[in-house]
């Protein structure tokens, strides 16, 4: 039976990593989902399992064009994330990142609704602030090959405050440090993803630059959790706050412990560090703490196992299907 408090619920980029675990989190939660993906980074098989759920809804859509449905409540997580994919079309991402965020606000300016923005990290640039707080407004090149990214979540974040102050719209911001786990698109570039499959295969692990520079690494199970609590807080929290996990790491540490973890052959190379790769990345968490009583709960390890057993089952089912492959047509060449 239905919640009385159960809500329809849109979410943008639903088909992508963290959009899926929101969805699936959503319906556990007893609402109804409204899937919005134009599967750009993202794929059907990351929601295949929810279609049979009559309470998702999947609808093919670019949020770069106006979108009519009726929800109570929107998400949008719509941009491709992985710094791989969002510099393949810089054009493409920045006009998802500013038109998509218009279209979302004039959605829930009609029907005075709740919207959240998945915004980012990215929005500190290359931060002189260590570890950075909501109030630091960041290092940013606005004209390098990250730029696209993040002076179009910047601006994105200025549309939120904007139709906030103009029309009193409901905005939460959350500023998303990098999120890893299950379901992330394992070619998307990203390091967690890159270093799993290359531990898992006994390929070389590609650490860019010295391996100096840190990242702080979230589980997605913890950052879902933090946009539902941001989402649930009263009126007047809008953040901008940031979600993530402060446990900071550094690239080369990072390729150690996949390869330990993973009981990898693999060795590690270096190559040379992409333009305007922030050097350091940790999330001050006052403020989630405070007002969202929100903290991450999984440890990197912990986090890690239950990643590289996705990724190792995900290699696993591949050999499978390709040896299938095989039989399928070597039983057609003998008939
Ligand atoms: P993802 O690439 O897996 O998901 C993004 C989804 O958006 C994909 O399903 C993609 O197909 C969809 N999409 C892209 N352009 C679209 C368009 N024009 N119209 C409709 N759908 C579109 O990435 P993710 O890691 O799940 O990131 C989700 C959100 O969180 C993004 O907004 C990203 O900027 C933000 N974020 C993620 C991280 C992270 O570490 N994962 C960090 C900071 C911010
Ligand atoms: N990185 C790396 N090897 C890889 C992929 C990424 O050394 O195969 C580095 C990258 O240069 C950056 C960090 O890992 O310093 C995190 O990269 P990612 O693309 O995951 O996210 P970012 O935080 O840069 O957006």
């Amino acid at each position: 039976m239905k919640k009385y408090s159960s809500k329809r619920i849109l979410v943008t980029g639903g088909a992508g990593f963290l959009g899926s675990h929101l969805c699936e989190r959503l319906l556990e939660e007893g609402h109804e989902v409204l899937c919005v993906d134009n599967l750009y980074t993202g794929r059907k098989a990351n929601i295949s399992h929810l279609l049979k759920n009559p309470d998702f809804e999947f609808k093919r859509h670019d949020v770069r064009f106006p979108l009519y449905v009726e929800v109570d409540e929107i998400y949008n997580l719509a941009c491709p994330a992985s710094p791989v994919h969002y510099q393949y079309d810089a054009v493409q991402t920045i006009k998802t990142a500013l038109e998509g965020a218009i279209n979302m606000l004039g959605l829930a300016k009609r029907l005075r609704t709740r919207i959240f923005q998945a915004s980012t990290s990215e929005v500190y640039g290359n931060p002189l602030v260590h570890p950075q707080t909501e109030d630091y407004w960041g290092n940013v090149n606005p004209i390098g090959l990250r730029s696209c990214y993040d002076e179009g979540k910047r601006c994105a974040e200025t549309l939120f405050f904007d139709y906030h102050r103009k029309y009193g719209l409901k905005v939460k911001i959350a500023r998303v440090f990098n999120t890893y786990g299950p379901r992330m698109h394992p070619n998307d570039g990203r390091v967690v993803s890159n270093f799993a499959i290359q531990a898992l295969k006994g390929e070389d692990i590609t650490v860019y630059g010295d391996g100096s520079q840190t990242r702080s690494f979230c589980y997605v199970d913890d950052m879902v959790e933090g946009f539902i609590r941001l989402m649930d807080s009263p009126d007047d929290f809008t953040g901008p706050v940031n979600l993530g996990n402060p446990h900071e790491i550094s690239i080369l540490e990072l390729a150690r412990k996949i390869i330990h973890m993973s009981g990898s052959c693999s060795r590690i190379i270096f190559k040379k560090l992409p333009s305007d790769d922030p050097m350091q990345r940790k999330p001050e968490i006052s403020l989630a703490k405070e007002k969202l009583g929100w903290m991450p709960a999984t440890y990197l390890d912990k986090g890690l196992e239950k990643t590289l057993g996705h990724f190792e089952r995900l290699l696993k089912d591949r050999d499978e299907n390709v040896i299938k492959l095989k039989d399928i047509k070597k039983a057609v060449s003998l008939k």
